[in-house]
């Protein structure tokens, strides 16, 4: 019955967002990734590009002058939290700091006024929905009884690397019986070792991936509840849990975060987006190795997953997610020089490639973009003995060190950017691994990237100083271009 009620309630809310996009033409722009992919500062620099008017040369409807104005209006969700745009761009434009990254969902409306390419006068709304890449590796979950999520989890985290932080949490599960009496403290503990191994393999940069829960990682207002108390238990996939058991307490527990996590975020946001882009920090992957490479794809093939949840799991096909099309994103293209630029799109095409084989995926349009959506650095030719080396120049953050230097956050140095390897094979299997150079240090095989801070910006504009940015034009006119022809 309960299923009934949803449904009519879900029938009225479609017919609802249905009607007011005759009037009022609006797209809902999903924006995700995993934690530090750069969501936070794609969405700033893109809604200051709009409203303010930036240098879009390939975002038609901009560059033609069509769009005459684009300002920002209430969001249209009473219970999602507002995207705090103005402050992360002052942070970003004032202070020259990085804004604070995306914890949380949040939404953001965008009202643009522009001219059809008829001579038309129309109007568009983007509402922008901000949230972790975390949660939607959760939506799997809906389809995944706990006996195969649990072993799914035990397997792969009794491979390399992941073993190694599993320890822990694999020495008190061997502690446990599931068909024992339930118990609340032995429940307790193993979420917790359980959650630190997950929190351990997102430090260590090895699981990109990982294996949801996403919550346990990104609890917000959840935190210390029931249905984020669970973990694996060693059980057959196929099997029952006897009544009271530790086994059936962890069951219970895990249908409820299905209940009360994961399918609210599908009803309510994901089912409801008509565009996604999918921001990958993808550099740091091949910077980190092979591993973290294969994580990678892995994590692409299962967002792909996500976009065909809808269809075996609701019960009807009026929600199955709308999207029909996705962008995949490369960030901080900055990091490399513009020659890199077209390689590291054609890796990360290659990667969703497979990945969209993987995951036997077809229907939304799927591209790829290697972009900055805030340019910290310039490039610059740097005599180095005889040669003149293409370099790229930044303040690094204070704090970063290389060659045994530590910045203090105000000078600009030069750095050479490693050149990307143009074989993807060669990096899955670790012979070809990338690695930027740090200034004079050609030899050192172990770099990390410099952060940068934000750039300085030109403010004798009269309109106030632009972002520069890395193709962030292109982004856009592939999400909402063909929306404002
Ligand atoms: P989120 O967790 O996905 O919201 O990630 P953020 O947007 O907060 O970005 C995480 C960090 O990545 C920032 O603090 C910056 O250090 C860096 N970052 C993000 N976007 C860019 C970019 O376009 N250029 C550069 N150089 N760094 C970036």
């Amino acid at each position: 019955f309960s299923d009934l009620v949803e449904e009519a309630w879900l029938s009225a809310r479609a017919l609802k967002d249905y009607s007011e996009n005759i009037f009022n033409p609006t797209v809902r722009l999903g924006v995700t990734g995993l934690s530090r992919a750069g969501k936070t500062v794609f969405i700033t620099a893109l809604v200051h590009g709009l409203s303010r008017g930036g240098r879009f040369p390939i975002f038609e409807s901009m560059s033609t002058g069509r769009i005459a104005k684009a300002r920002l209006a209430p969001q249209p969700d009473d219970a999602v939290p507002r995207f705090g745009y103005e402050g992360f761009l002052a942070t970003l434009m004032e202070q020259r700091d990085w804004p604070s990254s995306t914890v949380d969902i949040s939404e953001l409306r965008l009202v643009i006024d522009y001219q059809r390419k008829n001579g038309a006068e129309r109007t568009l709304t983007l509402d922008i929905v901000d949230y972790p890449g975390e949660w939607l590796l959760d939506l799997p979950l809906l389809n995944k009884s706990y006996e195969k999520w649990a072993a799914e989890s035990l397997a792969l985290s009794r491979q390399d690397p992941r073993r190694r932080v599993a320890v822990d949490w694999h020495a008190h599960l061997a502690t446990l019986d599931p068909n024992g009496r339930e118990n609340e403290q032995e429940t307790l503990t193993a979420a917790r070792l359980f959650t630190t191994y997950l929190r351990d393999c997102r430090n260590e940069q090895f699981a990109m991936s990982l294996l949801p829960p996403g919550r346990f990682l990104m609890p917000g207002n959840l935190a210390g509840s029931p249905a984020l108390t669970f973990a694996p238990l060693d059980v057959p996939e196929g099997g029952t849990a006897p009544e009271r058991s530790l086994w059936a307490m962890m069951v219970r527990r895990y249908e409820a975060y299905k209940d009360v996590v994961v399918r609210p975020f599908f009803r309510d946001h994901f089912a409801r987006l008509d565009r996604q882009i999918v921001l990958a920090d993808a550099l740091s992957a091949f910077n980190a190795g092979p591993e973290a490479l294969q994580d990678l794809e892995a994590a692409l093939a299962g967002i792909l997953d996500c976009f065909r949840v809808g269809r075996a799991s609701m019960l009807s096909t009026m929600f199955r997610p709308r999207i029909d099309r996705i962008l995949f994103a490369a960030t901080k293209a900055d990091h490399l020089h513009h020659s890199s630029h077209d390689r590291l799109e054609a890796i990360l095409r290659k990667l969703v490639e497979r990945a969209m084989q993987r995951a036997e995926f077809a229907g939304a349009t799927v591209d790829v973009v290697a972009l900055a959506a805030v340019r910290a650095t310039r490039e610059a030719q740097v005599q180095r003995g005889r040669d003149r080396l293409p370099s790229i120049v930044g303040t690094p953050i204070k704090g970063e060190m290389a060659d045994g230097e530590i910045f203090d956050g105000e000078t600009e140095v030069a750095t050479f950017p490693g050149d990307l390897p143009t074989n993807l094979q060669g990096l899955f299997k670790g012979e070809d691994t990338f690695r930027g150079l740090a200034a004079g240090r050609h030899e050192d095989a172990d770099f990390r990237f410099l952060r940068f801070r934000p750039p300085r910006l030109d403010n004798r504009d009269p309109d106030g100083p632009a972002l520069p940015h890395i193709r962030l034009d292109r982004a856009l006119q592939f999400l909402i271009g063909d929306q404002l022809q």
